[in-house]
């Protein structure tokens, strides 16, 4: 393969990595969207999921301060009916005793059932407000998947005309310059091959050093031609002669 034929295919290379970056482009906004909710979504469900361990976990506390309530009703309504048995002023003093200590713990219990159970209440609200929140990211980003999919579809041919050309022009260099040549189109947004416009580089604009403004040019001969960079900013250079 002659020098001018390598150029020819790297200018391919580059259309084709236009091409590619076009079609991207169509669904890109999409798809970072629909990774950014996607990753919100992830810390929300782990959110949630500590959420119901949380309530579940007060849900017991609940229920074991009910039947702690339950054993004391218990024992005030046995306090009750002991009280017609009693004959005696001093059992009735020691029973006065009894009763009022049921009552404080009764009110005790009862303060902490009311506590928890708002505290209940707010996990809940929280839960379901989470739940919808999850709920809802989760539409959006099926529908901005939705949407890159479509796109993609649309340009399914497209899309594989373009990655069977990549590989076909990608077999006729070897892996370490392609490599670079791609790393250059990343970094130069697909401008990695320029035409040299009279003394200059047109990718950026630097005037070329003599010697290199004497080997690109439409008196070169065809089996002369090199593949040269440009000294300051690294693109290759053709001469728009050379590819008509
Ligand atoms: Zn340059």
């Amino acid at each position: 393969m002659t020098n001018l034929e390598r150029l020819q295919k790297l200018v391919e290379f580059q259309q084709v990595f236009l091409q590619k970056k076009h079609i991207y482009s169509l669904y890109a906004e999409e798809e970072k969207k629909a990774k950014i909710l996607s990753e919100e979504n992830q810390k929300l469900i782990s959110q949630l999921n500590d959420l119901k361990v949380n309530i579940e976990e007060m849900e017991k506390k609940i229920s074991e301060e009910n039947s702690k309530k339950d054993e004391i009703v218990k024992k005030i309504n046995d306090l009750e009916e002991a009280k017609e048995k009693i004959k005696v002023a001093r059992q009735m003093r020691s029973w006065e005793k009894d009763m009022e200590k049921q009552k404080q713990e009764l009110s005790i219990v009862q303060a902490q059932i009311d506590y928890d159970s708002a505290k209940l209440e707010e996990m809940k609200k929280n839960f379901s407000h989470l739940d919808n929140l999850i709920k809802e990211n989760q539409q959006k980003i099926d529908e901005l998947v939705a949407f890159a999919d479509k796109i993609k579809s649309e340009h399914k041919e497209e899309i594989a005309q373009n990655q069977a050309k990549e590989n076909e022009i990608k077999e006729d260099f070897d892996v370490q310059f392609i490599e670079y040549f791609e790393a250059l189109l990343n970094k130069t947004e697909g401008n990695a091959l320029v035409e040299v416009e009279g003394e200059a580089c047109s990718g950026c604009y630097t005037i070329l050093p003599t010697s290199l403004q004497g080997e690109i040019g439409e008196n070169v001969p065809v089996d002369e031609i090199q593949i040269l960079q440009c000294p300051n900013c690294f693109r290759f250079l053709y001469h728009s002669s050379w590819l008509r």
